[in-house]
């Protein structure tokens, strides 16, 4: 059976180009080929796919060494092959030199079906290796990739779990001391173990929430119940919640009349949550205001304090995974994952989170979400 080819001629002579693809059926290949001789439609003819191009060498307003750097630019796995009558010695030296698979003279079309049969075999031996070695390449990407991944999670699990330990021991620690020296602590001592025990199981329950609510986002399982809610509302009873912890802090709510909201009121209530926990965890006893407005069809939530505020720098790392900035990093509890999350869930609710800060002066935490129609 004959093996098919395609064959590009850049020649300016039909008869010609006739004569060498009977030379190539003669040699036992079925041709599909096309003829140009212009540089315009080489070049088109280039985005097709061939097997060899085979280049006459002098042509009226068309040289063969411009076909070939043509060919080498846009096609540089295609094996062309010059094939000219007129061709002395050095000529065909240069075309070697520029690039060319091979040359062949018209009168000694004996060694042309060879060269062809040669020239497309190694091009297609070139094509497998460059395959092969894409394709090992890619595992070697994929396998970095993976240990990247697996390095990331260890780190992720090593970090989570030693910020899941300290709380734990303060607890366990707390809660045994009270049931090994029941009588002999006074009331007073006894009260404080339980209290702080409570605080940092308080403080666990927290990061093991806003892990769950970050790993439902990651695999968007997280979901958002939307209702009319009114925001006043649900920011009243964060507040009223915050307010349980006795931290100090004077809360005060500014909402001039109910808002009515489009929004999850549980997800809204964690936003509100993780914010004044901030808001009271990074400022001294002080003023925090929640402040309501509307604005462009969203009702803008406002979350201010006067404490130890973020440089400019800083606030664009905010939201990031894992992210503690400032002074504060090293004097209060946290993991970085709080804003996030609510950034997560505000979004998740169509609305957005941003943050104005100056170091020293205090931060305001903003987010949207949209009105009720
Ligand atoms: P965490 O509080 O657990 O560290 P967050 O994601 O809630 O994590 O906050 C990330 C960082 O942003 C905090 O570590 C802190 O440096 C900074 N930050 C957040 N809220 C405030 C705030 N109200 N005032 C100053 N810094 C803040």
């Amino acid at each position: 059976m004959k093996e098919h080819i395609n064959v590009l001629f850049v020649d300016d002579s039909e008869g010609d180009v006739l004569l060498i693809v009977r030379e190539l059926n003669k040699a036992g290949y079925a041709v599909r080929h096309r003829r140009v001789e212009s540089a315009e439609l080489l070049s088109h003819a280039l985005d097709e796919k061939w097997d060899v191009v085979l280049c006459d060498y002098v042509m009226p307003g068309f040289s063969g060494l411009e076909a070939l750097k043509l060919v080498l630019d846009k096609r540089p796995g295609l094996p062309c092959i010059i094939v000219s009558g007129q061709i002395g010695e050095e000529t065909a030296v240069s075309a070697m030199r520029a690039g060319a698979s091979d040359y062949i003279m018209k009168d000694k079309l004996g060694r042309l079906a060879p060269a062809v049969n040669r020239e497309i075999r190694e091009a297609r031996e070139r094509e497998e290796k460059r395959e092969i070695q894409a394709a090992l390449r890619a595992r070697e990407d994929d396998l970095r990739l993976q240990q990247e991944v697996g390095r990331a999670k260890d780190e992720f699990v090593g970090f989570v779990s030693h910020e899941l330990r300290t709380p734990l021991t303060v607890i366990i620690g707390g809660l045994r001391t009270v049931l090994a020296f029941h009588k002999l602590v006074s009331e007073e001592e006894e009260r404080q173990l339980i209290e702080g025990a409570v605080a940092e199981a308080e403080h666990l329950n927290e990061i093991v929430e806003n892990l769950l609510y970050l790993a439902r986002a990651q695999t968007n399982r997280l979901e958002v119940l939307r209702t009319t809610v009114d925001a006043s509302e649900v920011i009243s009873g964060a507040l009223k919640q915050i307010r349980t912890v006795g931290t100090g802090h004077q809360f005060i709510l500014d909402c001039p009349s109910p808002v009515r909201v489009s929004a999850d009121p549980v997800k809204l209530g964690v936003i509100l949550h993780n914010l004044l926990v901030n808001a009271v965890k990074y400022s001294s006893p002080g003023e925090v205001c929640v402040s309501l407005r509307c604005k462009d069809g969203m009702a803008v939530i406002a979350v201010s304090d006067r404490g130890v505020g973020i440089s400019e720098e800083d606030q664009e790392r905010l939201f990031q995974p894992f992210e503690r900035v400032g002074v504060s990093r090293d004097t209060t509890k946290g993991i970085g994952l709080g804003l996030l999350v609510c950034r997560r869930l505000v979004e998740a609710q169509g609305g957005r989170i941003w943050a104005k800060s100056r170091i020293g002066e205090g931060s305001t935490f903003f987010f949207t979400l949209p009105l009720a129609e």
